[in-house]
């Protein structure tokens, strides 16, 4: 069977860029080849960008109201879609169907929230700030802006930041990963049937060059990243210092801290679903359980427990509940840490390499693994794995607990399991972390709500989604007015 290449998006076309190298996108369950895609040189990036750029003025001039009906429809082709998309993401990215299905309904609820944009995207303004003299704020677009986009969530993700950028009034160029570019290929078939302008949205395939190319373009006035935090880090700073406006999510290293008086077969199953959903490759998967006083031996216990009876497999079985991680050299990155963590001490209380899977021999697979007794120094209590392993660490009190999720370099994520109220809010409010579950293991926040991160985990002021992408996907103008008229005084 010939192996698809899949082509760049531009100006409404289906375009196969000029460059001869290419990279395979890979089943990570199968390890089979099925598809291609060109890594766009600058000049394949430059032609998106002019695309971009053209279609720029009559976009910006179309009144919002009509702008946001391409929204309604996407997200109408996106709800007759869903199973097909969602296979795709399983088949490249690896999760499971319920796993991808869920991942595409966060998407389609961006798409929902973006489709208020005529009320969000409102200025305001006074009236008499002096004598007959009015001043209103008016927000306009900023120009070409492009996504740039991680492995992981292959759908969502491009979701935190396309459907306010258009709706706004700007034009869009977006590169996903290399390793997972069909999803966002079926995706922009869709948007194709709504009728978009050309160039209002532009896809180019590609890895770091095709990014870097994006970053340097004069003419892209704001870039959108998500990925691990050294590229994150390099993407912002490498963009500001370009003159453009950046958010760029990095990478998370989640804790949670489990109380003594929290429902422990609750917590248990709910942290097993944050540490090995999505194979741990999940920017709010708990990584690390501190325990808290007594919590510790019943918690470890069941915590094993929901490890061992994981069902692991291609995630297209629907009775699977973790697939596989994205590539070999996650899986050998993922078995050496855990080899690091048992070399500096920790117990290895469920070991989750050298899984082989029947069918699926050769597939990237590790099951869900538990250190216990980890140190807090140590490199697996600090280094993002994102793979399905979780550090079980052990505190007195839950001032211990706390200072221990502020001293990591990361802030994307933390919480608690608790029963008392005075806990909750102690944790809630001093944690140093843009995200925050009390009695959940995902605090992923809903699409009305910005995409939060701190320290490491973010570079920007603008988050993703919601009023955060409002902001970002607008500058604001101030307009300060007067009208010599009879009516009311002479000036
Ligand atoms: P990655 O950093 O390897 O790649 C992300 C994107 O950046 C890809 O499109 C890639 O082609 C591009 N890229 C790679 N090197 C680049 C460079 N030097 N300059 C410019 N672009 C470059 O990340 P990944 O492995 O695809 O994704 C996993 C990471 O993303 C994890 O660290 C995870 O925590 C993080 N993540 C964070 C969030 C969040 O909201 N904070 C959400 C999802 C994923």
């Amino acid at each position: 069977m010939s192996i698809q290449i899949l082509p760049n998006y531009i100006g409404k076309q289906w375009v196969h860029p000029t460059t001869v190298n290419q990279v395979d996108v890979v089943n990570p369950a199968t390890t089979e080849v099925i598809s291609r895609i060109p890594l766009s040189s600058e000049s394949d990036v430059d032609r998106a960008v002019q695309s971009a750029a053209q279609a720029f003025q009559s976009w910006r001039e179309t009144p919002a109201t009509d702008r946001i009906q391409y929204l309604f429809s996407l997200k109408q082709l996106l709800e007759e879609h869903l199973d097909q998309i969602a296979r795709t993401i399983t088949i490249e990215c690896g999760k499971t169907l319920a796993e991808s299905k869920g991942e595409l309904r966060r998407a389609i609820e961006n798409v929902e929230v973006a489709c208020g944009i005529p009320i969000l995207m409102q200025g305001y303004n006074s009236e008499d700030i002096a004598s007959g003299i009015d001043e209103t704020m008016i927000r306009q677009p900023v120009g070409v802006c492009a996504a740039i986009t991680p492995f992981n969530f292959p759908a969502m993700i491009a979701f935190w930041f396309m459907p306010y950028a258009i709706a706004c009034g700007n034009t869009f160029v977006i590169k996903p990963s290399e390793k997972v570019p069909q999803t966002t290929q079926q995706i922009i078939q869709l948007l194709d049937q709504t009728e978009l302008p050309e160039g209002v949205v532009n896809l180019v395939h590609g890895g770091q060059g095709a990014a870097e190319a994006l970053i340097d373009h004069p003419q892209v006035k704001a870039i959108s990243f998500v990925g691990s935090t050294e590229v994150a880090r390099q993407v912002y700073a490498r963009s500001t210092a370009n003159g453009k406006r950046a958010q760029c999510q990095g990478g998370a290293k989640n804790p949670i801290i489990v109380l003594p008086d929290a429902d422990l077969e609750m917590t248990s199953q709910i942290t097993a679903d944050s540490a090995f959903g999505c194979a741990g490759q999940r920017c709010l998967a708990a990584s690390i359980a501190v325990t808290v006083a007594e919590a510790k031996g019943p918690f470890t216990e069941a915590i094993a427990q929901q490890a061992v009876s994981r069902v692991v497999g291609s995630g297209l079985n629907e009775t699977v509940q973790m697939g596989p991680v994205i590539t070999v050299e996650s899986k050998m990155r993922i078995e050496n840490l855990i080899q690091s963590g048992v070399s500096a001490g920790a117990n290895l209380l469920v070991d989750g390499r050298q899984t082989r899977i029947d069918g699926f021999e050769d597939g990237y697979f590790v099951r869900p693994t538990i250190l216990e007794n980890v140190d807090p120094g140590s490199e697996i209590a600090s280094t993002e794995i994102f793979g399905p392993v979780l550090s079980l660490i052990h505190v007195e009190t839950v001032d211990d607990a706390i200072q221990l999720v502020n001293s990591g370099r990361y802030g994307n994520m933390a919480c608690l399991f608790t029963s008392s109220g005075a806990a909750a809010r102690q944790f809630r409010y001093q944690a140093q972390v843009g995200n925050i579950g009390i009695n959940l293991g995902v605090a992923a926040p809903m699409a009305f709500f910005p995409f939060s991160g701190w320290r490491d985990s973010f570079f920007g002021d603008m988050h993703g989604q919601g009023r955060d992408a409002v902001e970002f996907f607008t500058q604001k103008k101030v307009v300060v007015e007067r009208w010599f008229s009879g009516w009311s005084r002479k000036f």
